[in-house]
Parts: structure tokens; sequence; C-alpha cells
């Protein structure tokens, strides 16, 4: 546990257990005690068709804890009544959950199920958003609120106020100064009061990746001068009681509570003046940016940390809203966070496996190789490797290694100019290696070829470096024999991993057993991917997404039960995505077999049938490789 810092990122949900494997604890509700889930055996059930109930899902495979995600909610929910409670706020604290950090339909049913005795509501980006939040929230608690961001149109505002006259308890956020024209008009039109907010661009502003949303040159957003314009354009058409929200985002991944207090001082500030000015302010959305701590080190100084807990978050927050507005002497408002990291990144896990690894056996040279070599080298290469030889004798490993990297030279030009062959260019390699080995110079970091898509599954690590901790989920009581780094399938040099947490370039992996035929399995978990690589993966080289298993705690015999499992898009189905139909494929090469082949090409003479079912099972399976069935022992 201590190599991969399981405690540090993985706290409070995920440990290592008595049998060296990856355990989840996941807090069920309160008809069950907090018991410990084997991530190993939830793996077996979900991938093996052998075992008992084995559900044969092909790997890659998220594996979704529903009730990790409720103990993130209430943990957010407490800390902030925690806050408003011990520095006497006067009004509550209520979060909107931002469905583009993930839209599956499960996760936001889940999250308004989970949150609907807190009013946890939701925040939509798009059309597609808005509409899954309004059909979402109609089984969600009442004043949940549905804030609706994002660069919007006159359709977007109608649906949106459609939503109020489903009273549903929507606000239209202006993050274009333009959008509060299409508002007066459309809401006339329709004859539907809205409730809007407006999008502030702070001049605070959060360094680093994250913080491009931030500051005054920041993408969204109004600045002052668009404020007090969109003011005096509600007043003139009697709506300045509609503007009842001010929202700003200071960016992802806040590292510090100061840079946070900042803000939000800034923010309560505006809040305050929109308040003189005549505004019916009620609510303070501070957007998102509650950290994740991916690396376990608590370092602010780093994109995959963060120097604070929840609850600091929420005091810190409470802190400034409060100190801004009693010296103001303004009725402190309303709450709200549209924190999505923070609530989606852990309860959901990916799974893929090892399915071989490079080894760094020498190539082997032989003394008769050797010779041959020997024989055909050039003048200057063979003066190279008589002093490497002597080199050698001395024992100055220095020179050694120096000359056998001048006799490497200079044999491949030799085999570019064609006087040395491919078995000599061979011989020369083994010797080089033979050298390095000697000399304890080789290297030993080894490529593990994983059954994944990196753009697929872990975009924001190939996009803008973004590391997440990565683990073996069992063998974790033997000490790992070797350091890798992961390569995936896809034909692109971009698709390894070769960052780790912690600044390591390979990660500690244990030796593989078997050649996967029959062999031991190896399986590896990508943890706090919850948030964000699921909405951003896309289909690169035609690699769908994953299989997902919900999987919440049961008191049965394995202390949990699968709740809802759903294979990975096949091939047929990825192909689609990009227009291509798969019947009409599948029907193209029935047609070519029945025109090219004869019935009796197979011994059982039904050659086209044949293939036409291998062809079926084709567009069936998903894009993976597909692993002959495990036999590892739990
Ligand atoms: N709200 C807005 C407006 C955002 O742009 C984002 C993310 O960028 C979020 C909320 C969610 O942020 P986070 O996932 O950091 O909580």
């Amino acid at each position: 546990a201590a190599l991969y810092k399981v405690d540090g990122w993985g706290a409070p949900y995920f440990t290592v257990n008595s049998t060296g494997n990856i355990s989840v604890r996941s807090y069920g509700n309160d008809t069950l005690p907090h018991q410990e889930i084997d991530l190993l055996k939830v793996v077996k059930k979900a991938s093996d068709p052998k075992s008992t109930g084995g559900l044969g899902l092909q790997l890659p495979l998220i594996v979704r804890f529903p009730d990790v995600l409720r103990n993130r909610l209430e943990s957010l929910q407490s800390a902030f009544d925690l806050a408003v409670q011990s520095q006497g706020y006067d009004a509550h604290y209520q979060g909107v959950y931002p469905v583009k950090c993930n839209q599956d339909r499960y996760v936001v049913e889940d999250i308004v199920k989970f949150g609907s005795s807190f009013r946890f509501g939701l925040e939509a980006g798009s059309k597609p958003e808005l509409l899954l939040a309004m059909s979402c929230l109609c089984n969600g608690s009442p004043e949940g609120l549905l804030i609706c961001n994002g660069f919007k149109d006159a359709e977007y505002i109608s649906l949106a106020l459609m939503a109020r006259k489903l009273s549903l308890n929507t606000v239209i956020v202006l993050e274009q100064e333009e959008e509060v024209d299409l508002v007066i008009d459309i809401s006339k039109k329709l004859a539907v009061r809205p409730v809007i907010g407006v999008r502030a661009k702070l001049r605070t502003k959060h360094s680093g990746h994250f913080g491009s949303t931030s500051g005054e040159k920041g993408k969204f957003g109004l600045n002052t001068t668009q404020i007090l314009r969109v003011v005096k354009k509600l007043q003139h058409s009697g709506m300045l009681d509609c503007l009842q929200l001010l929202h700003f985002h200071i960016g992802s991944q806040i590292p510090t509570t100061a840079l946070l207090a900042d803000g939000v001082g800034e923010a309560s500030q505006i809040y305050c003046e929109l308040v003189r000015l005549g505004a019916c302010m009620k609510v303070i959305d501070i957007g998102g940016g509650l950290g994740i701590d991916y690396d376990g080190s608590r370092s602010p100084d780093s994109d995959v940390s963060v120097g604070y807990t929840v609850q600091e978050y929420a005091s810190a927050v409470v802190q400034a809203v409060k100190f801004v507005c009693d010296r103001k002497a303004v009725k402190h408002p309303v709450i709200v966070s549209e924190s999505g990291r923070a609530i989606v990144s852990h309860h959901s896990i990916l799974i893929f496996e090892a399915v071989s690894a490079s080894s760094y056996e020498s190539p082997q040279v032989s003394s008769l190789g050797l010779q041959y070599l020997v024989d055909r080298l050039g003048e200057e290469a063979f003066s190279d490797y008589r002093n490497l030889c002597s080199a050698a004798v001395r024992g100055e490993n220095e020179t050694c290694l120096l000359y056998a990297d001048q006799l490497k030279q200079r044999c491949v030009e030799q085999f570019k100019e064609g006087s040395l062959d491919m078995e000599q260019l061979a011989a020369v390699d083994g010797l080089c290696d033979i050298v390095s080995k000697a000399v304890g110079v080789t290297d030993p970091v080894r490529t593990y070829h994983v059954n994944l898509s990196v753009f697929t599954s872990i975009p924001d690590f190939w996009g803008i470096g973004q590391l997440f901790p990565i683990v073996p989920i069992h063998r974790l009581d033997e000490k790992p024999g070797a350091r890798g780094i992961l390569s995936d399938l896809t034909c692109d040099s971009d698709g390894k991993i070769d960052k780790f947490i912690g600044g390591e370039s390979s990660l500690p992996l244990h030796e593989l057993e078997g050649d996967g035929n029959g062999g031991r399995k190896y399986y590896l978990g990508m943890f706090l991917g919850g948030a964000y690589e699921e909405a951003l993966g896309g289909v690169h080289n035609l690699f769908g997404g994953p299989s997902v298993i919900r999987v919440s705690q049961s008191d049965g015999p394995h202390s949990f039960a699968v709740t809802r499992a759903v294979p990975g898009p096949s091939c047929g189905d990825v192909l689609r995505v990009m227009q291509h139909e798969p019947e009409l494929m599948f029907e193209t090469l029935k047609h070519r077999a029945e025109e090219f082949m004869h019935e009796t090409d197979d011994e059982n003479g039904n050659a086209i049938d044949s293939l036409a079912s291998r062809l079926a099972h084709s567009f069936h399976n998903m894009p993976y490789l597909t692993v002959s069935s495990p036999c590892c022992s739990l």
C-alpha cells in the first residue's frame, strides 16, 4: 500500500486487505454496517463466465460504487452544514451537480436520488444536458436548483423557461451579455417570469492549467461594465427583481483555501453591489473547483493535489461570504456550489488487464556469430572492438561503454552501406547488451501492454498530462519485481502511460505469471477517474468505452451485489458512430464470400456459413483484445 500511496489518495474509500487486494470501503446506508468489498472478487464476478454467477463481461471495465457516490454527496453537505452552524451563518447550503462531469444516466439519477433530502440539484451547460437535467429533476427535491449555464440561443432559453413552467427551480445564468436580450424577449412572449443569474468574470486568478477560466481574460462571464449594463436593461424592462443569483467559477482544482477565500470574497462584494443596485439577490453560486488529492500528497503546489480538506473548503467559503455580507449589512445568501470532480471522481474505478510485458532478455550472441561479425568489421570498427576488449580486461566500465557505443554506431553505418548483414547487426546488439549488463547500466523499465485505450478511457492524461493513481488491484502482499510503463492498444505512440503520481516515470509492477493463456491474470485499476474521463473520451482507432457494472453493498455472502451490468460498445456499435452500417457491411462481406468462396472450402463443407458466423461474432464483440478466460484463484 505504501509503495502506491494508497493511504494518501485512497482514504477513506480504498485500502489494501489482508489478502493483498484493493478493497473498497463502500459506506452503506443506515441499514447496513460499513463493509469492505474486495475489488478482485468484483472483477472476477463481472468478467469470468466460469465463476458462479459470472457475467462474462469483457474488460476494460468500469466498476461504479453508488454507495461511495452517496457518501461523497453526504460528506459535502455535512461539511457545509457544519460550517454554517458553527459560524452562525444565516442561510443554508445546497449543491448542484454539473452533469458535464459524467452524464451517465445512472450516475445522474443516483445523485438526484441521494441528494433529494438536502435539496441537491443539477447544472447543465448545453441543450441535451438541460433536457436530461429537467427530466431527472422531476424525481428530485422540489427545491433542488436547475442551473442553466453555457452559451445559450433562443431554443436553450425557451427550454429553460419551459422548465420553470414545469415548476422546476430553474435559473438562467447569463454567460454572455447578449443573452439578457433573449431572456427578456422570450420570457415576455412565453409569459414566464424567469429567475436570472449572472456569471461574473472575477479579477482573482487561479494559475496553472485549471485556471484558464478565471481572471479578467477568462473565457466566460461578464465583466464589471457588462454586469452594470445588464442591471440597467433588466431595470428598464421591469425585471430587475428576476436577477437573484450571482455565479462565478475560479477554475477546477483550486489549490488553496487562501485563493478560494480571495475569489469568494471578491464575488461577495459583487453580490452586495447587486443588492445595492436593487436586484432581488438570494443566491451566491461559487461554481466548481473543490479539488481532489490525486497523488495523496496534500500539496497545493501541483495540479494533482490540493492543500485542504472538504471541511476546510466549506469553512473558507462560508467565512468569506459572511465576512463581506456582515460588513455591508446584507442578508446572508444561500450558498450553492457546482462541485463535479469532488462528487463523482471516487465512485468509479477503471479496471484493465496487462496482457504481456516486454522482456529485457539480451539478444543471444554465439561465439561463432561474434567471430563472423569480427571478421567483417571495417578497420575503425575493428579497432573499437579491440579497445573494448582491452578495457574489459582492465575492468574500465566507462571506457567499455564508450567503445561499445562507438562500435554499434559504426556497425549501423556498415549495415546501411550494405557491408554487414542482419545477423551481424543482431550480434553487435547482443554484444552491446552484454556489456551494458556487465557494467550494470541496463534499463530495467519494461513495457507492460494493457488492454485499454488511453484516448478513450484516460483522455486527460493524453490531453493535459493529468495524473491518476494506477495500481495493481491484487498481489499487493508481494513485492513487485519490476518497474514498467503502460502501453495501450492504439496504433499511436501517445497511447502510453509513462508518468505516474509522485513524479515517477515508471510504476512498480509484478511479473506476469504465464502467457495470459491460462496464466494468472494481472489486473490494474485507475482510480479517481469518475469525473470527465468518460465524458471526454473519444473513439480513436474505434475503441469504444469499457463495460460498466454497478456494485452495491449487500449483506449477502460476498458483501456486494451487482445491480447493473452493461457490456461495452461492440465493434458494430463503434462503427455506427462513424456512420458505417454494420448490417450492410455484413451483407456486403457475405455476398463477397458467395462470389469468391466455394462451399467446400472447409472440412465441414459449409465455408460460407462458418465465415458468416465468424464475421457476425466480430461485429458483436468489443474491439479490445479477447483474452482467454482467467483461472486465477481467489
Ligand atoms: N461549474 C462550472 C461553470 C465549470 O466550468 C466547472 C468545471 O470546469 C464546474 C462547475 C465543475 O468543476 P469541478 O469539477 O472542478 O468541481
